[in-house]
């Protein structure tokens, strides 16, 4: 016979309460909270992160406002959430997030730049790009062991050999850097070498993979995905953060419309948008949204001035010979020039470019 389901209460209601925790509370303040809930019929939902454990109550919403949460020891405070992302949105934390990427902000008022190639193609490819980035100012390095490729054929990335590279360039450059995860099976291979680890827009909605990103202790960049609208993107963050991962970074890279000029459409408005709604900090993809060279540059100061947190931008030593994405990547010499314009843009506007 095969198992009886679990007993389930009543539906719950996606109305919630946030109840979150006191740096110093203790194991057993915890469990006194979850069981009073659960003595309510309320469905309790922990998540654990670096500096702070929330848990999120969801079921009757006055039965779960009626009890005197901030009375129970450890308790820091309580925050009434309407919206179906909840630990990600503006009403559980007003303040902006700083995330940490191997001692680089993400956040906080500061522009922070990433850039690499797209692809790790060898040792002396992605050396001659990180030594470019660097001396031009970038503060973090882009460059990818596993690539999600339209066609199976195509190269898919040097994998371990790939993160190996990126790792010992990180020693050369001083630079921290991010790589890409494509399979649940990878993350923690990843994670560990990797200072940052990104989700990419065709793994927005992979909900078993951000699940997995969300038990690591490494920053995670979530795109956004090409057919996504913000609040599913929302949705996608609250997956990661809710298991505990709280260093999590947005990234506009363009969706899919009917415009056939450039590959996506760049949607500047959703970083004011997402500012509006949530906390964590967002930055823009200027490389893969235009997928057009002569398009990096502008699109990068419109991020900028739209008031993104960063850009990711794709910097290969020669894009003629490049095995992905060649037609959008920017030469060393292209990219100089253009960090030399961000720090005059984010001057005018009272910020500093990390780096
Ligand atoms: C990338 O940054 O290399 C990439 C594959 O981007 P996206 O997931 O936005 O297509
Ligand atoms: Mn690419």
């Amino acid at each position: 016979m095969p198992p009886s389901p679990p007993d389930r209460a009543t539906p719950k209601g996606d109305d919630s309460l946030l109840i979150v925790l006191h740096h110093d509370a203790t194991e057993a303040d915890l469990a006194h909270v979850v069981q009073r809930l659960r003595d309510i019929g309320a469905d309790a939902h922990v998540s654990r992160g670096r500096t702070r454990t929330i848990i999120s109550a969801v079921g009757d919403r006055i039965r779960i406002q009626q009890l005197p949460w901030e009375a129970f020891p450890g308790v820091e405070r309580t925050v009434p959430v309407l919206k179906p992302f909840k630990f990600v949105s503006r009403e559980f934390q007003s303040g902006d997030s700083v995330v940490q990427v191997g001692g680089v902000d993400v956040g906080g008022g500061h522009v922070t730049v990433m850039a690499g190639p797209c692809a790790v193609e060898s040792r002396d490819q992605l050396f001659r790009a990180a030594s470019a980035v660097k001396k031009a100012g970038a503060a973090i390095l882009r460059g990818d062991a596993f690539k999600p490729r339209t066609s199976p054929y195509s190269f898919q990335g040097l994998e371990e050999e790939g993160l190996m590279l990126l790792a010992e360039a990180r020693e050369e450059f001083e630079m921290p850097f991010i790589a890409e995860v494509l399979d649940p099976r990878t993350v923690e291979l990843v994670a560990q070498y990797a200072d940052m680890i990104r989700i990419g827009a065709r793994n927005m909605a992979n909900f078993t993979l951000l699940a997995e990103v969300g038990k690591q202790d490494k920053p995670v960049m979530l795109k956004r995905g090409m057919n996504a609208t913000i609040e599913e993107w929302l949705h996608a963050a609250e997956y990661v953060y809710k298991e505990g991962n709280h260093q999590v970074v947005l990234c506009e890279r363009g969706i899919r419309t009917f415009e056939d000029q450039t590959r996506n459409t760049l949607d500047i408005s959703a970083v004011p948008v997402v500012q509006r709604l949530s906390h964590l900090p967002i930055i823009v993809d200027p490389s893969h949204s235009g997928g057009r060279r002569d398009l990096v540059a502008p699109l990068t100061r419109a991020a900028i001035a739209v008031g993104a947190d960063g850009v990711l931008i794709d910097v290969h030593p020669a894009p003629e010979t490049a095995l992905v994405d060649g037609a959008q990547a920017i030469l060393p010499s292209e990219f100089e020039v253009l960090m030399d314009e961000v720090r005059a843009l984010a001057a005018a506007l009272g910020r500093d470019v990390i780096g």
